[in-house]
Order: structure tokens, then C-alpha cells, then sequence
């Protein structure tokens, strides 16, 4: 039998590992402290799991991940995610280079990650809660591997012969045994239901590894409660900027959702990671929303110039019927502190322009995130620092940590789950070895 594995925590990037593990010839137990495997996964795309992107780079993860991510996704990038899920059963489709099963299911995937897990003959412990691990035996080794090794084992299935420690995984229940432990235990984010409690960040504490701190992320905010705002449920097309002071902090475009009392969409969840910690701190943001993003000045100009030939008996109201969606209008002739039933012909020229104004700069204070229950993933976490491009921990060689646990948030398209396979099968084969 192969070296004596212990995966702690059975979502996206721990089946990953085990999988790759055991195909390699690994004795691999997963413990996984939920009722079942990938509940998060599960839920993943609006239940469709957007798994990957065509559209792939380093760019798309955090400034403090992006130097490691370059590495890491050229030796696991995205036509390995596709292979792998080939050598599952799973068809994919790209949908403007987001990829997804073409099933439409993220359910299958699961299945399809249980089936592979069940013939490999990886044990898995459920109900369990991986508390801390204790380190045994012989001095560590200091090498660590560089990525042309990495690639060779990936690719030419290289051995490379390490000496380790020992380890005990203690659970709340029972404690095991292990040559290498993978830590995958996932983040702060999700809802209730994928006990995502953040137990990885204390376990890896305990080894003397860093914590960033943790701010959910891909999530939306909540508005000022003296904020004028639309109807619940509104969606638009615009281009918003978040602002701390006259520094735009990020700027995205695209559809935009109003919400009982704040805003969200994907420009929003994109931007969020960059904002969260300067709400945390108490900092005055701002979402300024452009409602004319596909306008550049001249376009805009000469829209308000055929506008203003409408200033005649009609009421504002009117006026401003079939120019944006009617509640976006109401929003904002209330922001005004204008009447709907105004006649036109009694508005200013220069009153009007500021009504324009409004929809190209409609500034919304927010309060606060809407919080991990809400959000996709979490900013922050184990210090990537601390961790070698094997995934190994460098001051323990056989303790691997992956996916979410660690500092490293992408943005909304499937960028979260490449890197939780990235890591995953990273870890998985260099652990077997
Ligand atoms: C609603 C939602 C939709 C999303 N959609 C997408 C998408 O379409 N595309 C995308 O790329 N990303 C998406 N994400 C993000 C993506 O799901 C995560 O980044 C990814 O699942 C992280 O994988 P992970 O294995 O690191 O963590 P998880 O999937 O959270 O798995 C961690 C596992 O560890 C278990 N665990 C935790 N603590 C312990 C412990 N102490 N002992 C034992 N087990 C433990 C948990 O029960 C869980 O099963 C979405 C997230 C959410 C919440």
C-alpha cells in the first residue's frame, strides 16, 4: 500500500486531492465533518457549477495570489480541469468561455466525484470534525520541490523520495494516523448548510502557519438605510465605481440588481473583494452607478440635446417615461427632491441637465457587506507565504493545504473552483509520492 493519507475536508478541492492521490496508489482516507461530500459544490453556478473558464490567467485571483497563480495554473490550468473531468464521465460546455457540465447539473459533478472516489476505494468518514494535528517523528526535510519537478511528476508521473514527519489527525470523535495530511477544509462562506465555520484557519495556526485576515468576498453591500432606492428587484446594465473619496477603488460594468436594501450582481460581487476591508475599517464608500455605461460623452450629449426639444406641457414624469426604467426615474426625480407632475416647460434648462446628471452619477452609500452566509468566497486566509509551491507547508513537508482555506479569491466565472482543482491535484500527487 501506498503512504497513508488523511484529507480533512471533503468539498471541491479535497475530493480533488484524494482523487489524485489514490490514483497514484495512495491509502487515502477523506474526513469530512458534513453528512455528505461537496455540499458547497453542489450549489455552485446557481446549481449549473460553473467549473472553469476559457478565459483563464492569473489576473483573475487576488494581487497577493496572482505571482503564485501564474505558476500554479501552468502546471494545472484549465485544459487539465477539462481532461479531468473527461476521465470522470462529465461533458462540458463553454457558454462564452465559462465552462459548465453540459448535464446543467452541479449534482452530477458530485455524483461523479463520489463514483470516482467510491471505485479508488478512498474511505471516507463522515460527521467528523478534523480539531488539530500533532506532528511525530523525524526531522523535516527542507526540500522543496520547484515547478519543473511538479510537472514532471503531473505529467511523466516522476518519485521524488522525501523523509517526513508522522502525523495524528484528532477529531472531535477519534484521532488517526497519516504520512501526509491534506488540509481542505474550506472557508467562512456559504450558507449554513456547508458548515463552512473557518475550522482551517485555527488548525493552521496551531501548526505556527500566518492568518490573513478574512473579509467575505463576491458578495453584494448593503445601502445606507437614508439612501433614496428603486423597487426591490430591479436589474440594469450600468457601470459602477466604488469610491473612497475621489479614488475609485474598482469600476465594473454589467448587470446590475437593486435589493430590498442594497445593491448586488456580478459587477458588484466582482468588485466586492476590493472594497470589504475599507467598509470593515469604517471607511465612507461610495457605488457611483453610471445607468448610460454604453454612452461616452458626445453620445450622452446629444441624447440630452434631442431630450431637452421635449420640454413643452408633458410632466416630468412623462418626460422621463421610456428615457430609463420607471423606477430608476422615480429614484431619482425623489433624489432630486423634485414633484413627477412637474410640466417640463416649468423645469430649468439647467435643472434638467442635473436630472441628466443623476443617471450618469447616482452616488449610493454603503454600510456593509451582506456577509459570509451571502457571500461565494472568502478574502484572506492562510498566508500563502507559508506555503511551497508543491502546496506543502514549509516548515512541515508532508502537511499540504489547499482550495479556499488559503489566501487566494478569484473572480465570479469559475475562477474559485480552478484553483481549488489546481490545488487539489497539486497536492494530491506530490502527498502520494
Ligand atoms: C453559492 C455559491 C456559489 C458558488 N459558485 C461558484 C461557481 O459557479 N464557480 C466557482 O468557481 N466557484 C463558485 N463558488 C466558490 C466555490 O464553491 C469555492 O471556492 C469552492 O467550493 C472551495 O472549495 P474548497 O474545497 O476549498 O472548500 P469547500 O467546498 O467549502 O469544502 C470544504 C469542506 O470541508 C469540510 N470541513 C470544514 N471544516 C471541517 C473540519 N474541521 N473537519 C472536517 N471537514 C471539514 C466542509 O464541510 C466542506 O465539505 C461558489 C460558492 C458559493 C457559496
Amino acid at each position: 500500500m501506498g503512504k497513508k493519507i488523511i484529507v480533512a475536508g471533503g468539498g471541491a478541492a479535497g475530493m480533488c486531492a484524494a482523487i489524485y492521490a489514490a490514483r497514484n496508489g495512495a491509502d487515502v482516507t477523506i474526513i469530512e465533518k458534513n453528512t455528505q461530500l461537496g455540499k458547497k459544490l453542489s450549489m455552485t453556478g446557481n446549481g449549473r457549477c460553473n467549473l472553469s473558464n476559457l478565459n483563464m490567467n492569473e489576473k483573475m485571483y487576488n494581487l497577493s495570489a496572482e505571482k503564485r497563480m501564474k505558476q500554479w495554473l501552468s502546471v494545472y490550468g484549465v485544459l487539465d480541469v477539462i481532461n479531468f473531468f473527461k476521465s470522470l464521465g462529465i461533458v462540458i460546455k463553454s457558454e462564452d468561455g465559462y465552462l459548465y457540465p453540459v448535464s446543467g447539473q452541479a449534482g452530477t459533478v458530485v455524483t461523479a466525484f463520489e463514483n470516482e472516489i467510491r471505485r479508488l476505494g478512498v474511505k471516507v468518514i463522515y460527521g467528523e470534525q478534523v480539531k488539530s494535528v500533532k506532528i511525530s517523528g523525524s526531522e523535516p526535510d527542507d526540500k522543496a520541490l520547484d515547478a519543473r519537478q511538479i510537472e514532471a511528476v503531473l505529467t511523466r508521473g516522476a518519485k521524488i523520495d522525501n523523509k517526513l514527519e508522522k502525523y495524528t489527525v484528532v477529531t472531535n470523535l477519534n484521532s488517526y494516523e497519516a504520512d501526509r495530511v491534506i488540509l481542505a477544509t474550506g472557508s467562512l462562506s456559504g450558507a449554513k448548510s456547508t458548515m463552512s465555520t473557518g475550522d482551517g484557519y485555527y488548525i493552521c495556526k496551531q501548526l505556527g502557519m500566518n492568518i490573513k485576515d478574512t473579509y467575505p468576498a463576491l458578495v453584494g453591500f448593503k445601502c445606507d438605510q437614508n439612501e433614496q432606492m428603486p423597487e426591490n428587484g430591479v436589474r440594469c446594465t450600468a457601470e459602477i465605481s466604488f469610491m473612497l473619496g475621489t479614488e475609485a477603488l474598482a469600476v465594473e460594468y454589467g448587470e446590475l440588481q437593486f435589493t430590498r436594501d442594497g445593491i448586488s450582481g456580478i459587477p458588484v460581487m466582482q468588485a466586492s473583494s476590493k472594497i470589504v476591508k475599507f467598509l470593515a475599517e469604517g471607511k465612507p464608500i461610495y457605488a457611483s452607478i453610471n445607468f448610460f455605461p454604453d454612452y461616452d460623452d458626445e453620445d450622452f450629449l446629444s441624447l440630452e440635446k434631442e431630450m431637452l426639444r421635449l420640454r413643452d406641457d408633458r410632466s416630468l414624469k412623462e418626460f422621463l417615461n421610456g428615457f430609463y426604467n420607471s423606477n430608476i426615474n422615480d429614484m431619482i426625480v425623489s433624489r432630486m427632491k423634485m414633484s413627477a407632475s412637474m410640466k417640463m416647460k416649468n423645469i430649468s434648462e439647467s435643472m434638467v441637465l442635473s436630472i441628466f446628471n443623476a443617471y450618469r452619477n447616482y452616488r449610493i452609500k454603503l454600510s456593509e457587506s451582506y456577509g459570509y452566509q451571502q457571500a461565494q468566497v472568502t478574502s484572506g486566509g492562510v498566508s500563502l507565504g507559508d506555503i511551497k509551491d508543491d502546496m506543502a507547508v514549509n516548515d512541515h513537508h508532508g502537511i499540504f493545504v489547499i482550495g479556499e482555506l488559503l489566501d487566494v479569491d478569484g473572480r465570479c466565472g469559475g475562477y474559485n473552483l480552478q484553483w481549488a482543482f489546481t490545488s487539489g491535484s497539486i497536492a494530491g500527487t506530490v502527498a502520494s509520492l
